[in-house]
Order: C-alpha cells, then sequence, then structure tokens
C-alpha cells in the first residue's frame, strides 16, 4: 500500500511546506536492503557510555561492538567534525539509584543533534522486578520511562529501544547480545519505544549472522499474502527452509509466494480439528523436522459489540485464537532445543479499538496463551514468543476508510505505517538461535503507536 503523504513530504518543497504548516514529517525509514547483505549494521561511529558503576559491563560490550567492525568510541567529543553518530549504547545495568542516570542522559542529550538519520539509541539495564531496594528498582523502572520518551523525541527515522535483562543474564550471553544487535540493525526498522526482556542467559551465538536460520525448518500460517508472504521471504533469506499454509481460496497466491523462497504450499484451513496433524505430515514427508511454527493467519470481522453477530464473534476467535490454541497441543511437544512458536498478536489486543471486542479478545488471548505456554516449552529449549504489530500497510489495512487509515498510520513516533517486511523482521529475531534467551514476550513492532503502553 503506498503512502502518498510520506512521498510528498520526504523531500524537497513538500517537505519545507510540511515543517511551516506545522505537519507531521515522516521519513522513509532505514530498511535492510534485500538485494545485500553488506549493508552496515548502523549508520556511523557507535558511542558507548555507562553511569559510571556499570563500566566494566560497557567495556565489555564495547568490544562486542568492535567484533563486529564498527566504529566504537567511548568519549563524546572522539567524533570527527561533520561526522554523525549512527547509535548510542547506554550502558546501565548496575545502576542503583536514579541519581545514576543524570551522568550518561545528560551527556546523550549533549550527542543527539549529531545523532544520524536512522540513528539507533539503546539502553541496556536490568529487570526492575528482580530488585527488592527501593532505589534499585526506581532506577531500573526509570530507564523503563527514559527511553519511552526520548524516542517520542527523536527524528529523522531514529528509534531508541531498551534491551532489559534479568538479573542473573550476563551482559554477553546470546540473546542479550542478539537483541542490542536487532535494535541497532535496519531490522528494527519499526520497532521504537520498546523494551527487549532477555530472560536467560539461554541461546546460541550464530556462525554467521545473515544465515541465522541456516538448516532450520519453519511453518507459516496465512502465508499468501500480506506479513505472512513477508515473512516467508523474510525466514527464507535468513535460511530458513519453509512451508506455507493458507487456504484453498488462495493456493494461487500461495502457490506463488512459496514458489519465490523454493519452500512448499498446504492448503490448509487452520481451524480443522486435525490441523495441527496434517502440518506435521506434511513437514516431514519434505524435511524431516520442524524448528518454528508462526501463527500468522487472523481475519478481522469488526463491528461494535451491540451489532455484533454470532457468526461474526465465532469466526473470529476460531481463526485468531482458538485454532493456535488447539495446534500448540500437538507443536509444544514436537518442538525440541532451539524450537519456536511465535504468534501474531496487536496492539489492538494491548490497548483496545472501537469496533475490534472480538480482535481485541483475541490477540490479548495470544499474548496471555504465549506468557503460559513459555515456561512449559522452555522445558525442552524451546520458547514461544508473540509480536504484536501497530498499523501495518496490507490489504487488511486497506479496508479502513481513508481519514480513519490517515490518523491511524500517523499515530506513532515515526508518522507512518509500518511494513510487512518490519513485522517479519522482528519474528526472524525472535526465531534465531541468538534469542533463545527470550521467551514468553510480545514485542510490539508499531512505531511506538501512541495508543496503549
Ligand atoms: P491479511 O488479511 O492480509 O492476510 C491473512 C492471511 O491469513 C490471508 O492470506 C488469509 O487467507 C489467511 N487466513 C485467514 N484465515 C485462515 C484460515 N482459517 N486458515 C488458513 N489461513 C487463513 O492479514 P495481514 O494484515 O497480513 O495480517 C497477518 C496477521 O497480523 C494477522 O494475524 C493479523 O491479525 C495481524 N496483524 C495485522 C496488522 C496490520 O496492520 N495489518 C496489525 C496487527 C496485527
Amino acid at each position: 500500500m503506498s503512502d502518498r503523504y510520506l512521498d510528498l513530504v520526504s523531500g524537497g518543497p513538500g517537505r519545507s511546506a510540511a515543517k511551516k504548516l506545522g505537519l507531521p514529517q515522516p521519513v522513509r525509514l532505514r530498511r535492510t536492503d534485500p538485494a545485500s547483505v553488506d549493508q552496515p549494521l548502523v549508520p556511523g561511529p557507535v558511542l558507548v557510555l555507562d553511569d559510571g558503576v556499570s563500566q566494566r559491563a560497557a567495556d565489555e560490550l564495547a568490544e562486542t561492538l568492535l567484533g563486529w567492525d564498527l566504529d566504537v568510541r567511548r568519549d563524546p567529543q572522539e567524533l570527527a567534525k561533520g561526522r554523525r553518530w549512527g547509535a548510542v549504547v547506554l550502558v546501565l545495568t548496575e545502576a542503583t539509584s536514579p541519581a545514576d542516570l543524570a551522568g550518561p542522559a545528560l551527556t546523550l542529550g549533549g550527542v543527539l543533534r549529531r545523532l544520524a538519520p536512522g540513528g539507533r539509541v539503546v539502553t541496556v539495564s536490568r529487570r526492575a522486578d528482580d530488585a527488592g531496594e527501593p532505589a534499585v528498582v526506581a532506577v531500573r523502572q526509570g530507564v523503563d520511562g527514559f527511553l519511552r520518551s526520548l524516542a517520542k523525541e527523536l527524528r529523522a527515522g531514529a528509534t531508541a529501544n531498551g534491551v532489559v535483562l534479568a538479573q542473573d543474564v550476563p551482559v554477553g550471553a546470546p540473546s542479550a547480545v542478539g537483541a542490542l544487535r536487532f535494535l541497532l540493525s535496519a531490522r528494527s526498522a519499526f520497532v521504537d519505544g520498546q523494551p527487549v526482556h532477555v530472560t536467560s542467559a539461554d541461546g546460541v551465538t550464530p556462525a554467521d549472522w545473515t544465515r541465522p536460520l541456516e538448516g532450520m525448518v519453519a511453518v507459516v500460517t496465512g502465508a499468501a499474502r500480506g506479513i505472512g508472504a513477508a515473512i516467508v521471504s523474510v525466514l527464507a533469506r535468513d535460511g530458513a527452509r519453509v512451508v506455507g499454509v493458507d487456504v484453498p481460496a488462495a493456493g494461487d497466491a500461495l502457490s506463488r509466494v512459496m514458489n519465490e523462497v523454493r519452500g512448499s504450499a498446504l492448503q490448509l484451513d487452520i481451524t480443522a480439528e486435525d490441523a495441527a496433524d496434517r502440518i506435521l505430515a506434511h513437514v516431514r514427508e519434505r524435511y524431516g523436522r520442524l524448528d518454528v511454527v508462526v501463527h500468522n493467519a487472523g481475519i478481522l470481522r469488526d463491528k461494535l459489540l451491540a451489532n455484533m453477530t454470532d457468526d461474526r464473534w465465532n469466526d473470529l476467535l476460531a481463526v485468531n485464537v482458538l485454532a493456535p490454541l488447539r495446534m500448540n497441543e500437538t507443536f509444544a511437544e514436537e518442538l525440541g532445543a532451539g524450537g519456536r512458536i511465535i504468534s501474531l498478536a496487536s496492539t489492538s489486543g494491548i490497548a483496545g479499538n472501537r469496533g475490534q471486542t472480538n480482535y481485541a479478545a483475541a490477540k490479548a488471548g495470544i499474548i496471555g496463551m504465549t506468557r503460559a505456554l513459555a515456561p512449559v516449552v522452555a522445558a525442552s529449549g524451546a520458547t514461544a514468543n508473540a509480536v504484536a504489530p501497530g498499523f501495518i500497510e496490507t490489504d487488511m489495512t486497506a479496508k479502513i476508510p481513508p481519514l480513519p487509515r490517515q490518523v491511524a498510520r500517523r499515530a506513532n513516533s515515526l508518522q507512518q505505517g509500518g511494513r510487512p517486511v518490519d513485522v517479519a523482521e522482528a519474528i526472524a529475531f525472535l526465531a534465531s538461535p541468538q534469542a533463545g534467551g527470550v521467551n514468553g514476550q510480545t514485542l510490539r513492532v508499531c512505531g511506538q503507536n501512541l495508543v496503549g503502553q
């Protein structure tokens, strides 16, 4: 779906006019170039700051960044004239009081004018709930408020996000490093103002960061178009062999999507009682293993509750939450170490949305299902996570009438709708071996939608 307003104001006279009139000024986001794996991770040098007490952790992360061939600095004065920072990483893992934030926060404030378009700010801190001391909890929770506010101040496609480590997770753990890399990269273009929680030290650093899913087999439901089709292509780009599932009526589109990645297509309605068994039989026959399941198929049946019919309510719940729940009974048993279940939630399930009581009940249900499933699959070394997209430009959102559509796509910090590929990139991160320490989480891909948390 094209965003004509974005086209109009992304340069030249349109941009100056929007500025003069105080209108939104979205810019084209820095995204991964599908034609090139050699794109730089960040658009300039990386400044690593700490709070004075987390220096050792900051040094360790700076070493990791150097290992990725990045130009890493610890001193804000070290930027050559005319250059801009590609990213600033704030390491705050050992902070014990809100007073510790002043140094790094104000130093960051002093360099923000020199943050490159599409630049990144990433905080690395610890989970508030793991501390008991009020001052420690206060600073850890304080980081959350800080980064969410900062994300609303950044311009030109720059974002601010956080890596939040559970108490016993070292800063060098695969998922700590993996989450940092994801948030620095173009893959996180539409993730803004979000904490990524690393819940354990599990996970494996991939031998090749450009093909982390090499050797893995993934199933994606609702693969014929929109976000599902993008998930198929991003998982295949990252090395996975992919089975795409969609209803028989979408069979031709499904074949086209799957042929493009040399994957295989399975025509199936996921509400069928035996859907999981049929998927498993297909995957076993073709590839002999199953590593990743992406519950993406979903439908909308919007109506105010006062006008809601039985059909609209029941059809929606059947596809969007009851089918994933039923299929997981089979998949949770099947998946072994490194297995992944990733489900599509929605910001509507977090903030609520007029006309979507059925949809929000189902999508909030997905968030709950994910939280409950996480400890169950962790026993066999697998994870369960969800991704909650905000406004994404697809056939689904193209059906929204023009005026509310314009309002919905501007109502986030990046002032534009996301693209299916943005959701797919987050799913590919959660599917990867380096995300093995992220479990039971819901990651929002919403440009920091103004509704909800
Ligand atoms: P879409 O309507 O473009 O595609 C959904 C696909 O699911 C279609 O190909 C459809 O045929 C398939 N499908 C529907 N029912 C099925 C069934 N019973 N069995 C098998 N396949 C079935 O939707 P999209 O915009 O790409 O959304 C994908 C997912 O992301 C959905 O779960 C949706 O709720 C979620 N989501 C989308 C947005 C957005 O802005 N587009 C926002 C939040 C969440």
